[in-house]
């Protein structure tokens, strides 16, 4: 065993007896570690430094109560939390999350990542993630406004332009943001600069709420140009029917791909006429309904229950969107004998450890998240610019912004993974590019 294997996995064993519970974060990183190897082989000076235990140690981890009211006048009590993971290439910078499946681990793992993604975009940016398991579904208005006071009310001690800059996530969206920033204003001041994802009334961006699903697809579009193929006339599965999946289908549709799914916690759609944005924006947007809804106004549309990855037809294209997890290997493995090729991730670690297996052994084209989805985090990044100075750019300024970037992104990847001799291995690729950009800035730093 080489001395770089040797030093990654103790470092491993030391992070699984550090955090023994912690089964998404510590899958997290094992698949980061995982592809790290020929970097240790080329840097021995990382192990000197012994990088890896410093890496996985979040710079700071906030948990509070978040006491509110709910419409019966009963105290309900939730979590709150904020993981601020890495702050060496910039001020921390991650979603919010609010689903009752919120816990340390889960904002850890998606903390951790948000480090090598934020890096990715380019942007001066540093890597952190909250939220609360506070279930907003359901809920009135005035129920998320009483959370959300009471979420804020603590985490504004916490963020600022320069320190942590928080944005949407699961169950996050411009209502929630709306009234983050109004209890932020009450306690502090206005300052656009707090949170991005805001709605473009008080300094929002053009582009932010498509910036996740858009990119997913441009990032995709720079893959399969680089292997001789496109979007056009492909069949495209899509999970999720949230904000990431809206824009994929979307931007995808307009590239010449049928999407024939989409999906929620409950079912998904088949919808071999390709999915209606409109309606599907209508349904989930302005009536806050369920895909039933959708499947009931679309005659081609049909519903079934369970995930959408056991859906058992031929398709070319996979876009997860939904959650973490919700491709194992044997799903992966169905999805390679119904035909798909490429696989780009717009949740973040849709795939768990045996469907990435499955994937690189099968010479599948693969887009991590941490790669394919950073179009969101970039456009936050871009909102920060505008706000700071104090301008307002174009939608067509801001979408070629972020073409660029995740063309850039792509490019990173692929010549990283030439430069290793890795072929079209891009989750190795991303990870390698990432994570020597993030170690250099932390030992420049000295022992920080
Ligand atoms: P939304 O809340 O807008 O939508 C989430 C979607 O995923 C909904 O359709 C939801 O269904 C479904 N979903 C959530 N949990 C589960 C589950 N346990 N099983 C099955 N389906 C589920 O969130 P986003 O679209 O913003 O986020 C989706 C993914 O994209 C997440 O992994 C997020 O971390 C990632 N992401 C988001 C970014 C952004 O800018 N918003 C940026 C980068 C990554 P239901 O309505 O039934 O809950």
């Amino acid at each position: 065993m080489t001395a770089a294997k040797t030093y990654i996995d103790q470092a491993f064993e030391t992070v699984k007896t550090r955090n023994p519970h912690e089964t998404e974060f510590l899958q997290a990183v094992q698949e980061l570690f995982d592809t790290l190897e020929p970097v240790f082989e080329k840097h021995p000076e990382y192990i000197e430094e012994n990088i890896l235990e410093r890496i996985v140690e979040p710079e700071r981890v906030i948990s509070f109560r978040v006491p509110w009211t709910d419409k019966d006048g009963k105290v309900q009590v939730n979590r709150g939390y904020r993981v601020q993971f890495n702050s060496a290439v910039g001020p921390y910078k991650g979603g919010l999350r609010f689903h009752p499946t919120v816990n340390q681990s889960i904002l850890k793992f998606l903390g951790f990542e948000q480090i090598y993604k934020n890096v990715l975009t380019g942007l001066p940016i540093g890597g952190g993630k909250g939220g609360s398991d506070f279930d907003p579904k359901g809920k009135t208005d005035r129920e998320v406004m009483s959370f959300v006071q009471s979420f804020m009310t603590e985490l504004q001690k916490h963020i600022g332009p320069s320190l942590d800059v928080p944005a949407g996530d699961i169950g996050v969206g411009g209502r929630e943001i709306g009234y983050m920033f109004g209890q932020y204003k009450r306690l502090n001041q206005f300052d656009a600069g707090v949170l991005t994802g805001k709605p473009l009334a008080f300094g929002g961006s053009l582009i932010r709420p498509e910036a996740t699903g858009y990119g997913l697809v441009y990032f995709t579009d720079e893959m399969l140009k680089a292997n001789g193929k496109s979007f056009k006339d492909q069949t495209v599965l899509v999970s999720g029917s949230g904000n990431v999946a809206q824009f994929a289908v979307q931007k995808a549709t307009e590239l010449g791909a049928k999407v024939i799914s989409v999906s929620d916690s409950n079912g998904y759609i088949i919808d071999e006429t390709g999915i209606d944005f409109d309606l599907l924006v209508d349904v989930k947007e302005k009536r806050r309904a369920r895909l039933t809804e959708y499947a009931a106004e679309k005659a081609s549309a049909k519903y079934f229950e369970g995930s959408v990855w056991n859906y058992d037809g031929p398709a070319d294209i996979a876009l997860p969107c939904a959650t973490q997890n919700e491709i194992d290997g044997d799903k992966a493995k169905q999805l390679l004998a119904n035909g798909v090729y490429a696989v780009a991730e717009g949740a973040n670690m849709p795939s768990d450890l045996a469907a990435i297996t499955a994937y690189r052994e099968n010479g599948v084209l693969y887009g991590p998240a941490k790669a394919a989805n950073a179009g969101g985090v970039a456009v936050s990044a871009l909102e920060m610019s505008q706000n700071s100075q104090r301008l307002s750019w174009s939608t067509e300024e801001v979408d070629a912004r972020l073409k660029d970037i995740m063309t850039n992104i792509f490019a990173t990847a692929k010549e990283t993974a030439e430069t290793y001799d890795l072929g079209i291995d891009y989750l190795a690729g991303a990870n390698i590019a990432a994570f020597e950009k993030v170690a250099d800035a932390m030992i420049s730093q000295g022992i920080v």
